[in-house]
């Protein structure tokens, strides 16, 4: 019997928490506001109409005005403060961050009966607990609002581009001139200065006429000509995903067509002047993934692997 009075006093005042911490509306009940006399003799029990005292504030809305914002942007409550007396009320908002300090932030007095927006000070990224309190005339008349939850979302940091990892190195090959040849001055070189852009790969200098050879089996992507630039040229995809550029051949000199599938050693053309070239050389290029597929693909500097294809 005792117990069972026990258990529901308990109940009434759970009840009664959670519709002090709910502050829903303006007819909310706080608890720590004194009954009239009357209605508690006169039977009406929990619940009856209770006397406002004049000048209490309400906190009749609350609400953040977005509950996710950027960090460096400012969120902001939506308040509505209602009072019978006074044009004004105390605020202060507690800013508590999840696991962090809590940050009290004072706006200063509010215009009551109506809503205003307070903007919060600016906020490092994380979930905050932002709690209102409104002060009346007196520590009985301070309202608190429910629990508000925020979040600062950090910078989205912008993903690395997926970059293409460059097929490996062969391991074997065949040198793509056959014949004596030269790697020439530094201007043969690949990064060497041309006109409007740099040299995108190495010149092999040798006698007109000397076979030029796919260097790794693979496939012909392009046979074709660019009279103000690589001449007669052909474009070869390796098995190991590499791109390779041949130009300057002679005219009429290719051996291959494109879709046509070639092993290492194989003729491609003979070696010329074609194109914008000053005397007998192929221009070989390495592009590892793909040549001019797309604009972030590069060729790499040949040289290091028509040493290792020429044996030294
Ligand atoms: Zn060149």
């Amino acid at each position: 019997m005792n117990r069972l009075l026990l258990s529901s006093t308990v109940a009434a005042a759970a009840l009664l928490l959670t519709s002090a911490s709910a502050f829903a509306g303006t007819g909310g009940v706080d608890p720590d506001q004194p009954a009239a006399p009357g209605e508690q003799s006169g039977g009406a029990g929990y619940g009856a109409p209770l006397v406002t005292l004049p000048g209490k504030p309400r906190l009749s809305a609350q609400k953040l005005s977005s509950s996710t914002v950027n960090v460096g942007s400012q969120a902001s409550v939506v308040l509505r403060i209602n009072r019978s007396k006074g044009t004004s009320a105390q605020v202060r908002i507690a800013i508590a961050r999840n696991r962090g300090k809590t940050i009290k932030y004072s706006p200063g007095r509010i215009s009551t009966n109506r809503s205003q927006v307070i903007r919060l000070p600016k906020l490092a990224a994380g979930s905050y607990r932002v709690t209102v309190s409104v002060f009346g005339a007196s520590a009985q008349e301070t309202v608190r609002g429910g629990v508000l939850k925020l979040t600062v979302k950090p910078k989205s940091v912008a993903k690395p581009k997926p970059t293409t990892p460059s097929p490996p190195a062969p391991t074997s090959g065949v040198f793509p001139v056959r014949g004596a040849y030269s790697f020439g001055s530094s201007g043969a070189r690949f990064g060497a200065g041309r006109t409007g852009h740099t040299h995108e790969g190495q010149d092999i200098i040798g006698n007109s006429g000397l076979p030029i050879v796919a260097p790794l089996a693979g496939e012909v992507r392009y046979v074709s000509y660019q009279a103000d630039g690589a001449g007669r040229y052909v474009i070869m995809r390796a098995n190991n995903g590499w791109d390779m550029m041949f130009a300057h051949c002679q005219y009429s000199s290719a051996a291959v067509k494109a879709g046509e599938r070639v092993s290492a050693g194989d003729q491609l053309c003979l070696l010329g002047s074609t194109g914008a070239s000053s005397g007998p050389h192929l221009h070989f290029e390495i592009w590892p993934n793909g040549w001019r597929d797309s604009p972030g693909t590069k060729p790499i500097d040949p040289l290091p692997q028509l040493k290792k294809w020429a044996g030294n």
